[in-house]
């Protein structure tokens, strides 16, 4: 089972809970404008989502749930670029809110953006270690009373945003490797990196 860690920076007093709040750069928020994405935050309508589709990627994932010990090595997606629903379904089952176990649909182009950063880092071989995929309201809202740090509409609640590590890869070279290819949200912490297709950020 996952237990948090330990602590070295005083404002990531809790690695887990804490998320940097949204900020749209100039550009994300003209192309949201563009889209209507303001007004109705339709999944499909996120620059970070769009980038993400259009990464090189292998097809292929391989997760361990720190929290639940189950681990799942899928393909999702074929060489042509059709979606595989027995992978989805079993990626989204192994990212579901563990507190709750509630099943959300995870953006696949999610899924997508994992994919190219352990291509990238030419650990395809390698598992990711999941910490955190979809977070139920219920549990959020729990996990706030409990800390300040817990983002109100973080983009774990939209099943956009994965906390990870990969076996063997220092955090520092994941956070690299995020950044060189995201459009999206990339967030280092003390024992892994946050990763959304939100809008473009970093911290
Ligand atoms: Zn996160």
């Amino acid at each position: 089972m996952y237990t948090p860690f330990a602590v070295r920076e005083p404002q990531r007093r809790d690695p887990i809970l804490h998320e940097a709040p949204v900020t749209l750069t100039r550009r994300d928020a003209l192309q949201k404008i563009l889209w209507g994405a303001a007004a109705a935050p339709l999944v499909g309508s996120w620059p970070g989502i769009a980038a993400a589709s259009r990464l090189p990627t292998t097809g292929n994932l391989s997760f361990h749930n720190l929290h639940t010990d189950e681990s799942v090595a899928v393909r999702y997606r074929t060489g042509d670029g059709a979606w595989l629903p027995d992978g989805l379904d079993r990626l989204n089952h192994l990212f579901r809110c563990h507190f709750t176990d509630e099943v959300h649909p995870i953006a696949p182009e999610l899924y997508q953006l994992l994919d190219a950063v352990r291509r990238r880092l030419g650990a395809v071989d390698r598992p990711f270690q999941l910490i955190s995929g979809y977070r139920s309201p219920a549990y959020n809202a729990l996990l706030r009373r409990k800390s300040g740090n817990v983002a109100k509409r973080s983009y774990h609640l939209r099943g956009m945003a994965a906390d990870v590590r990969l076996d063997g890869v220092a955090v520092a070279d994941l956070r690299r490797a995020a950044r060189e290819i995201s459009t999206g949200g990339v967030g280092r912490y003390t024992e892994f990196v946050h990763l959304d297709v939100g809008p473009r950020r970093s911290w």
